[in-house]
């Protein structure tokens, strides 16, 4: 059994779709699970929209047609082969969706963020299945929902482990040793019946939650890039593609801002020793990445992990008291708070250094929370650099005569703020 994930640029446009069905009409009577992304850049255009609902901002009608409009124009480019069924069933999900948006928003923003911003999922998996299906690709729709148990902890739901391996394994499987099945990445059902949502780009965890529960062979993530390369090509032009990669680099690679695959997806494959590919759309007969190597090739690349957009924040307290456990209970509670990641830390005596993204909002609260007690300087415009496999020349070439502002050596990584 294999877990296939697709995300959004893979279904962005009508030939994108269709390329979907060419990778996929080579595994047509093998037991595969699809999950899907939302189609293109749907995700934030539900974001605006769910704002504007919230705010009650008169732009709202106009976002919900540029939506409605993009998955037109998919369904047209496809529709010599979509029956008119798929039709009505996508028009009524945006009647359903226009009627939501009508009634008095509810309080909680995050809650009504995963209500809205969850019907891209909902559109691509289903403009997807019945695309396959008619072009012979036979398959079944799947709401993710009914698989996935979360918390109430909105936008970014923790997932129940034991409900949601018990209902995959028990519920879904069968249907998958039958058939393949499309279903959602990025979505999950809390208690009450309401949508939560796993955090942005979530859809590779869901993979890895589907595959977990499935006890799947293996999972692909198929992507628009050759699979993990050992630095952001854009940014430094000799990167390589990596061939091979055990999981604790590859948690470690993702979790430090490489965007190839969500950080939270390899510790659940990891535990049941799924191997995970990732590989080209565009190219499916090539190798790719494989996740999940015993030992790593003793050849590694230096890795290169670049997360841009970083605050430095200096925290030392008002009253002369060292930062030592108590300060720094009272700082961490205040940094779970308010959910401020920290990608890096260092501390003195006098003063406790972190390194964040840059998110204005959080960190406002941070300052208002931390205030009182304790000064907060704050430096923006800085680069986390992670680096590993690394010699002298070529941490060189890397940071050059780049200022150093903090740096910290952990096993076989280097990370610097530059
Ligand atoms: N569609 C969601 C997002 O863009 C989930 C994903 O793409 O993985 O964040
Ligand atoms: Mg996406």
């Amino acid at each position: 059994m294999r877990v296939f994930k697709f995300g959004g640029a893979s279904v962005k446009n009508a030939e994108a779709v269709k390329n979907v069905g060419k990778v996929l009409e080579t595994f047509g009577g093998e037991e595969v699970l699809v999950v899907v992304s939302a189609m293109g850049k749907t995700t934030n255009a539900l974001e605006l929209l769910a704002k504007a609902y919230y705010n009650g901002d008169s732009n709202k009608n106009e976002l919900f047609k540029e939506v409605k409009t993009f998955h037109d124009e998919i369904i047209k480019g496809l529709l010599h082969t979509i029956d008119s069924r798929t039709y009505h069933d996508i028009d009524n999900l945006f009647i359903e969706l226009d009627c939501e948006l009508e009634n008095t928003p509810d309080k909680n923003f995050d809650k009504i963020y995963d209500q809205i911003v969850s019907y891209g999922e909902i559109f691509s998996s289903r403009i997807l299945s019945a695309y396959l299906n008619e072009t012979g690709i036979k398959n079944r729709w799947m709401d993710a929902q009914n698989f996935i148990s979360t918390d109430d902890t909105y936008r970014e739901g923790k997932v129940d482990w034991e409900s949601t391996s018990m209902l995959i394994s028990k519920k879904l499987k069968p249907i998958v040793k039958k058939q393949m099945v499309v279903t959602q990445g990025f979505i999950g059902r809390n208690k009450d019946n309401f949508t939560v949502t796993l955090g942005r780009e979530g859809s590779d965890y869901s993979a890895a939650i589907f595959a977990y529960g499935l006890d799947a062979e293996q999972v692909t993530i198929w992507k628009d890039v050759a699979g993990v390369m050992n630095a952001d090509p854009k940014k430094f032009p000799d990167a390589i593609k990596i061939d091979a990669i055990s999981y604790p680099s590859a948690i470690e690679m993702a979790y430090y801002g490489a965007t190839v695959i969500h950080p939270k997806t390899i510790q659940p494959l990891q535990s049941k020793q799924i191997p995970l590919f990732v590989k080209s759309f565009l190219d499916p007969q090539a190798k790719g990445t494989v996740v999940g190597v015993k030992k790593e090739e003793e050849q590694l690349p230096p890795t290169i992990i670049s997360k841009g957009n970083q605050v430095l924040l200096a925290i030392s307290s008002k009253d002369f008291s060292f930062i030592v456990e108590d300060n720094l209970s009272k700082i961490f509670n205040a940094f779970a708070l308010h959910k401020v990641k920290i990608n890096l830390m260092q501390n003195s005596a006098i003063s406790f250094i972190v390194c964040v993204d840059n998110e204005p909002e959080k960190i406002e609260k941070l300052k208002e929370n931390l205030g009182s007690a304790y000064t907060l300087q704050v430096n923006e415009g800085l680069e986390l650099l992670t680096i590993s496999n690394y010699d002298e020349a070529s941490l060189n070439k890397i940071i050059g005569n780049k200022d150093i502002l903090i740096e910290q050596k952990t096993g076989k990584n280097l990370q610097v703020v530059i």
